[in-house]
């Protein structure tokens, strides 16, 4: 499959390291647990935005643009992520905060809040939960295009087809790794949000003929609607790739629960995951969304849904930065929901 005709800026050197993780293993008695560390890669620190961005920023310059404008929760790492891509190009950025949880966005928090204000962001509007978030970065464009600006709005999440296309890229470079080392994996296993992740792995992995079942855990829906986007947002992409396939739904399947009480709120399996991985591996994972999808791998090896001799691959989206919001409940000093 080729992606070469779409313009695409690197943001990284190389691929991202393909680890076992042997101590984290020993813990749980199996199956082999292997992490391919997307929190490697490029700027400041990376996450899975970065891979996706690559095609989208590549996109707004081909467009003329001068000014990037995206929206998030509060503490977005995808908002984080798109700030400094645009730094690194030479353009302005603006924000649309949706407040999922009332009144939990505060200027001067730590973590990426911090990391807007010490990259330059240029505005940033907070909006309540529930807002049409496409219509209020449609009427900033609009502002600012009335200015004399050239906005260039990406979506929340960088989830259309064209960010889809990073995981695309993604999976191309795993096959890559995984044919140089010989090594067969039997599952892999991702967070599933605002789906551009879980759902470009799908279609790369349909494009490429990787026969590796994907598993997502679902970070703020259960299955019944995160299935069904995951599996637009798949079909999104092979169109766009011309493939002229339709991704059967039989190939999207995420699990729930493990997000729970909400989107973003720590849970004591969170907490449990990401002690266990920092104790065993000194590998960082986040409380928002990888902290969530490892407690739910946990989880799924307790209740025996793993043979031991199985191969099953981690990816680790990034977050690093939210770590640093909730240090107390993390270090268990602090009560979060059962
Ligand atoms: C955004 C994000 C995800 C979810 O990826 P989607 O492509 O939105 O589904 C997972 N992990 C981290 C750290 C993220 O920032």
């Amino acid at each position: 499959m080729d992606l070469t005709r779409f313009p695409r800026r690197r943001y990284t050197e190389g691929p991202t390291p393909l680890e076992f993780l042997p101590n984290f293993t020993r813990a749980l008695g199996g199956p082999r647990i292997w992490i391919k560390r997307d929190d490697m890669l490029g700027l400041t620190p990376g996450g899975n935005k970065t891979r996706k961005l690559e095609f989208l920023m590549a996109d707004a310059l081909a467009q003329g643009a001068d000014t990037v404008i995206t929206c998030g929760a509060p503490q977005s790492n995808h908002c984080r992520i798109t700030l400094a891509a645009a730094v690194r190009e030479g353009l302005k950025c603006r924000f649309v905060i949706e407040e999922r949880v009332p009144g939990s966005y505060r200027v001067d928090a730590s973590g990426n809040n911090f990391l807007f204000r010490l990259m330059g962001l240029e505005a940033l509007t907070v909006v309540p939960a529930g807002t049409n978030m496409a219509a209020a970065m449609a009427s900033e464009a609009e502002s600012l295009r009335a200015a004399g600006r050239r906005p260039y709005v990406i979506p929340g999440g960088g989830s259309n087809a064209l960010g889809g296309l990073g995981y695309v890229a993604c999976a191309q470079e795993l096959q890559q790794q995984l044919f140089e080392r010989g090594l067969r994996i039997d599952r892999l296993v991702v967070c599933s949000g605002s789906s551009g992740t879980h759902g470009g792995l799908v279609a790369g992995f349909l494009g490429n003929r990787i026969d590796i079942p994907i598993l997502g855990i679902g970070v703020s829906r259960d299955p019944a609607d995160q299935d069904p986007l995951v599996l637009r947002e798949a079909q999104a992409i092979c169109d766009l790739l011309g493939l002229g396939l339709t991704v059967p739904p039989e190939a999207v399947r995420s699990l729930g629960d493990y997000w729970r009480p909400k989107y973003s709120v720590p849970n004591a399996r969170m907490v449990e995951a990401v002690q266990l991985l920092a104790r065993t591996e000194a590998i960082l994972l986040d409380p928002v969304y990888t902290g969530k999808a490892m407690a739910g791998l946990i989880d799924q090896i307790r209740r025996g849904a793993f043979r031991p001799d199985e191969n099953v691959l981690f990816l680790h989206t990034g977050g690093l930065p939210a770590l640093h919001v909730l240090e107390r409940e993390l270090l268990g000093e602090s009560p979060v929901s059962p």
